[in-house]
């Protein structure tokens, strides 16, 4: 399975996934259909799925373009998300297994951003290949997203749940904002060499106008912050020893910045 990044609005990445040996395509998070319709026509590949990780019009925006198109796709997303996302078919919960081509994705239930939101982790088939966790506004390069109607318990133990995957697991978020959040970090976990390290290669990155998507599990355990809050440094920062008190300290502190 090939993933295509493709760059929409400001910073939102769409991301269209490519079973070669099939010719079929599926797409996560489309807010805008154009980009999809160019990169399926260029691959002359079918589209077959919409995979919507939450109702925010950055995400959604594309379905019902992308249905005109193509009527017979399959729309998935969680089922608390029930009338919010366009052409919506499939209602998915915790745990639930999905396939596409010759890859199964396992379903993560993991509200906080919005009451509603889910991820998609496809697990790898053999040896040689990673798994590819999509996870839209929950968790980030080095930072996660804001609490709109979730509570901090909730994300913390979405993120707790995304940070158990294996650490080569490759993380598809939907938004460029790696910098902005590994200079946040940095104002709280100064002493960090990852993060100082990780910092670095990301400002010389985006300088070049990259992307610095995918990151990987293992990379955002060791910088980020909304994944150590339970790390002394962490919690020396924020004034508590309580983690959930420690998210919602980091997150409050992280609006202000
Ligand atoms: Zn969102
Ligand atoms: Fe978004």
């Amino acid at each position: 399975m090939q993933v295509y990044r493709l760059p929409i609005l400001s910073d939102n990445y769409v991301f269209l996934l490519h079973d070669r040996d099939r010719n079929l395509a599926a797409v996560v998070d489309p807010g805008l259909a154009s980009p999809v319709l160019q990169q399926i026509q260029a691959l002359g590949a079918k589209l077959t799925a919409i995979l919507n990780t939450h109702h925010h019009h950055d995400h959604i925006g594309g379905n019902y373009e992308l249905l005109q198109y193509f009527p017979q796709i399959k729309v998935y997303g969680g089922s608390e998300d029930r009338g919010r996302i366009p052409g919506q078919k499939i209602f998915l919960k915790d745990g639930d297994r999905i396939t596409f081509g010759d890859r199964s994705a396992t379903i993560f239930f993991v509200p906080g951003h919005t009451k509603a939101h889910i991820a998609y982790y496809f697990h790898p088939t053999k040896p040689s290949e990673t798994g590819e966790l999509f996870c839209g506004d929950t968790l980030f390069g080095g930072g996660c997203g804001r609490l709109f109607e979730g509570t901090p318990a909730q994300m913390l133990a979405s993120l707790n749940k995304l940070q158990a995957l294996p650490d080569c697991t490759r993380i598809w978020c939907a938004h460029e904002y790696t910098l902005k959040n590994l200079q946040f970090a940095l104002t709280v976990d100064r002493d960090n060499l990852d993060l100082q390290h990780r910092c670095t290669e990301v400002k010389a990155v985006r300088s070049r106008n990259e992307p610095t998507i995918p990151s990987s599990i293992g990379l955002e355990k060791s910088t980020n912050p909304f994944l150590r809050c339970t790390n002394p440094s962490i919690q020396l920062a924020t004034n508590t020893t309580d983690p959930v008190e420690t998210l919602a300290r980091l997150r409050g502190m992280k609006e202000m910045f």
